[in-house]
C-alpha cells in the first residue's frame, strides 16, 4: 500500500527549476534522429518549514523544449501548488491536473504540462518521505533490490558499449533498431556474440508501419530479443497493435509514449503488450504510475520503467520499480551523461544487474549543484 501514515500536511513555500544542457562528443542514435546533448530540468519544491524535494522533467526531445517546461512550471503550475496545503502528494497530482486540464487542450500541450506535473509529483512525493524519514522504496512496500538494464546501445559498435557495461554489473541490455534490416541483425550478432545468453531486448523507437514491422520481428527472432520496443507508431490504434501482437514472434513492449490512466488501462487490458514502460517523469509521476504498475503486474506484465534523462528520474524511476516489485528491469541509460551522476549522488552501486537503493529519507541522492553547476542554463524561482 501506498498510504501513508500521519502524513505531514505539506505547505509549499517557494518552487525552483533548474535547466541543464551538456554537449557530448558521440550523438545518442535513435531511428528519428540524434541527441546532439543531454538537457535535464530539475523541480525543487521547499516546504514552509525548509525541507525539500527533488523531481526531474522528461524533456530529451527536442532538446531546445528544456527551458519551456521550466518557464510552463513557474507560470502555470507553481501558483497552484504555493496556494494550498496538501495532505497527501497525490492529492497535489490529482489537483493540479484537473485545474490545468483545459489550458492544456487550450495551448495544444497536454504531453508538456502532464510532464512538468509529472516533475512536481516525483519532487513532492522526495519532500514526503524526507518529512517521514524513510526511504520512498520502504514507504512504499517494496524492496531496495531492483532489477536494471543497460540501455540506448547506438547502432554504431554495440557490443563495445555493451562489453563495457557488462564491466560494471549489468547483465540486461537494450539495442537500437530501426536502421536497416542489415545493419540491425549485424549488430544483434555481435551482441550475442559478446554477450552469449544475456537478456538482450531491441527497441524500434515507432521505426515502422505494422507489415514491417511483423517482418523485421521474423527476421531479427533468431537473436532471441526478450523483447520488441515501439516497433510502430505509440498512437497507433490498439487494434494495429494487437495485429502486430498476434504475427510478432517477439513479445511487445511499450509505454514511454503512453499518457493517461485510460490509455494505460487500455493498452494493458488489450493484452498486445508483454511489457508495460511508463516515464515517471513524462506522464504521471508516482501517483499515477503506481497504479498503472500496479495493474500491468495483476495482469501478468513485466512493468519495466522508461527512464533516459537525468540523475533525480533515473533514481525515482528505480525507486518506482522498487515499491512495485514484480520480474522486469528497471531502466538505466548506458551512454555518458555527466547529469546522470551529478544531479543525484551517490548513485546506488550495481551488482550483477542489481541495484540496491539505499536506506536515505525520499530518493536519497542530493545533486550535486557545484559540480553541476558549468551546466546550468535557465533558472526559475517563484516563492
Ligand atoms: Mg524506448
Amino acid at each position: 500500500m501506498d498510504l501513508i501514515p500521519q502524513f505531514p500536511a505539506l505547505r509549499i513555500g517557494k518552487v525552483e527549476t533548474m535547466v541543464f544542457r551538456v554537449p557530448i562528443d558521440v550523438p545518442v542514435e535513435t531511428s528519428f534522429g540524434l541527441m546532439h546533448d543531454r538537457p535535464a530540468v530539475l523541480v525543487r519544491v521547499e516546504d514552509q518549514d525548509g525541507a525539500v524535494g527533488w523531481g526531474e522533467i522528461w524533456c530529451n526531445f527536442p532538446s531546445v523544449g528544456a527551458e519551456h517546461r521550466a518557464r510552463v512550471l513557474a507560470s502555470c503550475i507553481a501558483p497552484v501548488l504555493l496556494g494550498t496545503e496538501w495532505r497527501h502528494p497525490r492529492d497535489a497530482y490529482v489537483e493540479l491536473t484537473r485545474r490545468l486540464r483545459v489550458l492544456a487542450i487550450q495551448a495544444g500541450e497536454p504531453g508538456t504540462i502532464a510532464q512538468a506535473i509529472a516533475g512536481v509529483d516525483i519532487a513532492m512525493w522526495d519532500l514526503a518521505a524526507r518529512r517521514l524519514g524513510q526511504p520512498l522504496w520502504k514507504l512504499l512496500g517494496g524492496s531496495a533490490r531492483v532489477p536494471t538494464y543497460a540501455s540506448g546501445l547506438s547502432p554504431t559498435a554495440p557490443e563495445k558499449l555493451a562489453a563495457a557495461k557488462y564491466g560494471e554489473g549489468f547483465r540486461a541490455f537494450k539495442l537500437k533498431v530501426g536502421f536497416g534490416i542489415d545493419r540491425d541483425r549485424r549488430n544483434l550478432r555481435a551482441l550475442r556474440e559478446e554477450l552469449g545468453a544475456a537478456a538482450l531486448m531491441i527497441d524500434a523507437n515507432q521505426a515502422w508501419v505494422t507489415d514491417e514491422a511483423i517482418a523485421m520481428s521474423t527476421a531479427l527472432e533468431e537473436f532471441e530479443p526478450a523483447w520488441l520496443e515501439e516497433p510502430i507508431g505509440a498512437d497507433s490504434p490498439l487494434s494495429e497493435w494487437t495485429r502486430l501482437a498476434q504475427a510478432s514472434p517477439i513479445p511487445l513492449a511499450a509505454g514511454e509514449n503512453m499518457r493517461g490512466d485510460t490509455m494505460f488501462a487500455e493498452a494493458i487490458a488489450s493484452k498486445a503488450f508483454a511489457v508495460i514502460q511508463p516515464d515517471l517523469a513524462k506522464w504521471g509521476g508516482f501517483s499515477a504510475c503506481l497504479p498503472v504498475a500496479r495493474q500491468a503486474i495483476a495482469a501478468g506484465r513485466l512493468f519495466c520503467p522508461h527512464w533516459l534523462g537525468g540523475g533525480i528520474g533515473l533514481l525515482a524511476s528505480l525507486h518506482l520499480k522498487g515499491a512495485v516489485g514484480g520480474e522486469g528491469y528497471a531502466e538505466i541509460d548506458a551512454n555518458p551523461n555527466p547529469l546522470r551522476d551529478l544531479l543525484a549522488t551517490p548513485l546506488p552501486q550495481m551488482l550483477e544487474g542489481v541495484v540496491t537503493l539505499s536506506d536515505r529519507p525520499g530518493l536519497g541522492v542530493e545533486p550535486n549543484l557545484q559540480d553541476a553547476g558549468r551546466f546550468l542554463v535557465h533558472t526559475e524561482c517563484v516563492s
